[in-house]
C-alpha cells in the first residue's frame, strides 16, 4: 500500500528547532557561547557591576569614554554607575537614525531598607529589614543562600564597594522560612502571594553578642563594632546607603545534556550581554548607520528615574555622539535621529513552562531553542500600555534574521487576559523610532534560578549582531 501519510502546505509556516535543524558548526557555537556569558552573569549580579564589567571588556576592545577622548570610532559613557551606552560610529549622520538594540541591567531583588539594622527581642539576634525590588515571587526567596551587593558613602565622602556571599570563603545570609510543621495557620491557609508578608523577609545577620558587656542591645552592639573594625562605618552609614541581597548561587549548565543555563537575573543580562558582544563583533566593519547598545537601570521598577530608560540619558548620549562627529545636535536634529532608527527592545520573553502550558496560547507563545522570540507588542489584556510595532517594521526584522540565517520566533507574553507586562519598548518609541521587542525566551523568569536554552542564547546574539549590522 502507498504512503499516505498527509504532508504540510508547502506555503505554510512552521518554526525551526534549532538542535534538529542547525549545523552541527554552529549547535556548537551556541554551546560555546554560553561559557563566558556564565562567568558574565556571576560576576556582575547588579547594574553597577554590569556597567564596571562592560566598561572593562570595552577598554580591552580599544572603547573609548566619549568625554575623554576626541576623534574615536568607538565609544562609551556611563551615567551614574548604573547606565550606559556605547556606540560604533557610521560614516552617515546620525540624524538619518541609527541602529540600536537596548535592553536593562536591573534585576529583581531584595534591597535593605535604610535603616535595617535591629536586635530581635525574641532571639537575641541581629536582624535586617528588606524591602523587595521589582516583582518578586516572595516565597523563592526564603531559605535560600543570598550574598550582599551595593555601596555605602561614608562620612569622609569615600565609596566602599560591597561585595559578600559570592566567595567560596565567605558567608552568605539567609531569610529563614517556616517549618512546615508550624505553617498551617501563619501559610498554608493563605493565597500564595500573601503567605509570606513583605515584613516576614527579615534577614538574620548575625548570631553573636558582645562578651560579657552590659549593653543593652548587645547583640546589636557584637555587629556595629565588628562592621567598624571591618569596614569603618557607623550605623549612620546605612541611612544612605544602597545594599542590596542577590542569589549568591553560580549561574550553572542544566539538563542533562548541558543544553541550558540556570541562573539569577537572566532578565534581562541575557540581553545586555548578547546586545554587547554582537556589537564587538561588528567591530572591524566600517558601518553606515552608527550602531548603539543601550543598557538601562529601573527597568524592573518603572523605567523612572535618572538611570531609567524615561531618563533623559539616551537623548543625551545620542546628542554628544552628532557632536563628537561634529554634526549639528540641535533638538530638531536630534528629534530626527530618534524618528529615523531602529530599535530593538531587547529583553528575554516568557517561554511556554511544560507545567503550565494552560498560560500560553501554544502557536503564539515562544518555545525553548526555537531561537530569538520576537514579540510585536507586549502590554496587557487589549494590548493595554503597548508598544504595537508595525507591519513594516516586524518585517523588516525578521527579513533581516532569515537572511543571516538566525533561528527566530514570535511569540506574545502569555494567553489573552492571562497577564502581561511591558518592557521599554514604548518609551524609545514614543521618541518616534522603530522598535520591537525581542530577545531569549525565559522559563521562571523574576525566580532565582532562571532557566534558559543556549540555542536561543545564541540565536539571539546573531540576531543582534545581524540587526545592528544592517
Ligand atoms: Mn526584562
Ligand atoms: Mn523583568
Amino acid at each position: 500500500m502507498k504512503n499516505t501519510k498527509p504532508k504540510k502546505s508547502e506555503f505554510a509556516y512552521e518554526r525551526k528547532n534549532f538542535w534538529k535543524d542547525a549545523p552541527v558548526a554552529e549547535q556548537k557555537a551556541a554551546m560555546d557561547y554560553a561559557v563566558d556569558y556564565k562567568e558574565f552573569l556571576n560576576q556582575a549580579k547588579t547594574e553597577r557591576e554590569v556597567a564596571v564589567w562592560m566598561e572593562k571588556l570595552l577598554k580591552k576592545h580599544k572603547f573609548v569614554d566619549m568625554h575623554s577622548k576626541a576623534g574615536a570610532k568607538k565609544v562609551y559613557s556611563i551615567f551614574r554607575g548604573k547606565t550606559m551606552a556605547v556606540a560604533i560610529l557610521g560614516t552617515e549622520p546620525l540624524n538619518k537614525g541609527f541602529n540600536m538594540v537596548a535592553a536593562h541591567i536591573d534585576s529583581p531583588r531584595i534591597d535593605l531598607k535604610q535603616n535595617p539594622l535591629y536586635e530581635d527581642s525574641n532571639t537575641k539576634m541581629t536582624c535586617m529589614r528588606t524591602h523587595y525590588y521589582g516583582g518578586i515571587k516572595k516565597y523563592q526567596w526564603v531559605s535560600t543562600p543570598l550574598s550582599l551587593h551595593g555601596v555605602i558613602v561614608k562620612q569622609d565622602g569615600s565609596l566602599l564597594n560591597i561585595s559578600i556571599g559570592e566567595k567560596e570563603n565567605e558567608p552568605v545570609f539567609v531569610i529563614p522560612d517556616l517549618l512546615p510543621h508550624l505553617a498551617a495557620k501563619e501559610q498554608y491557609s493563605k493565597n500564595l502571594n500573601e503567605a509570606i508578608d513583605a515584613s516576614k523577609l527579615n534577614l538574620v545577620f548575625s548570631g553573636m553578642m558582645q562578651p560579657g558587656g552590659e549593653e543593652k542591645e548587645a547583640a546589636k552592639a557584637f555587629v556595629l563594632q565588628a562592621l567598624n573594625t571591618a569596614y569603618g562605618i557607623t550605623e549612620a552609614d546605612f541611612l544612605s546607603a544602597e545594599l542590596q541581597l542577590v542569589p549568591a548561587t553560580k549561574a550553572r549548565d542544566a539538563g542533562i545534556d548541558g543544553s541550558m543555563v540556570v541562573g539569577y537575573g537572566q532578565d534581562d543580562r541575557v540581553c545586555a550581554y548578547t546586545g554587547l558582544t554582537a556589537l564587538l563583533a561588528n567591530q572591524d566593519t566600517k558601518p553606515e548607520k552608527s550602531m548603539i547598545v543601550y543598557l538601562s537601570d529601573k527597568e524592573e521598577v518603572g523605567s523612572m528615574g535618572a538611570t531609567g530608560a524615561q531618563s533623559i540619558f539616551i537623548q543625551d548620549f545620542v546628542a554628544d555622539l552628532m557632536a563628537y562627529k561634529g554634526e549639528d545636535n540641535s533638538s530638531s536634529n536630534l528629534r530626527k535621529a530618534f524618528i529615523n532608527s531602529h530599535i530593538l527592545s531587547a529583553d528575554v520573553c516568557a517561554a511556554l513552562n511544560p507545567n503550565y502550558p494552560n498560560v500560553h496560547e501554544k502557536e503564539n507563545a515562544v518555545l525553548f531553542n526555537y531561537g530569538i522570540g520576537v514579540s510585536k507588542f507586549t502590554g496587557s489584556r487589549g494590548k493595554s500600555g503597548c508598544n504595537d510595532a508595525d507591519a513594516e517594521f516586524s518585517a523588516k526584522v525578521l527579513k533581516i534574521f532569515t537572511a543571516a540565517g538566525v533561528f527566530w520566533q514570535t511569540g506574545e507574553l502569555g494567553k489573552v487576559d492571562e497577564g502581561g507586562g511591558g518592557t521599554i519598548a514604548y518609551i524609545l518609541a514614543n521618541l518616534g523610532a522603530q522598535v520591537i521587542d525581542c530577545g531569549v525566551g525565559i522559563m521562571g523568569m523574576h525566580s532565582l534560578y532562571e532557566l534558559s536554552s543556549k540555542a536561543d542564547i545564541y540565536s539571539t546574539y546573531k540576531g543582534y549582531k545581524a540587526f545592528l549590522a544592517n
